[in-house]
């Protein structure tokens, strides 16, 4: 028995193909995100799934949550 607790987290993205996922945090909010393994461009965004130590729940991962799919742009909109 391996005895792994969690499950592996896995989801799949717009295309519907698997991806194991890495969990980062938002650089503006601070809250987790996440990002596919085996390719960073990839995201999973929280939505209206805060943190509790949510900085900004403007943030554009809760307004504009990238649900398995790139980035539009990673510049900030000034
Ligand atoms: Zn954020």
């Amino acid at each position: 028995m391996s005895g792994m607790g969690s499950l592996p987290a896995r989801r799949r993205d717009e295309e519907s193909d698997w991806h194991d996922l890495v969990p980062a945090n938002c650089p503006h909010c601070s809250c987790e995100f996440f990002v596919a393994k085996d390719d960073a461009e990839i995201v999973w965004d929280p939505g209206h799934a805060w943190d509790e130590d949510c900085t900004d729940r403007d943030c554009h991962c809760h307004v504009e949550p990238v649900v398995g799919a790139r980035r539009a742009g990673e510049h900030d909109a000034g």
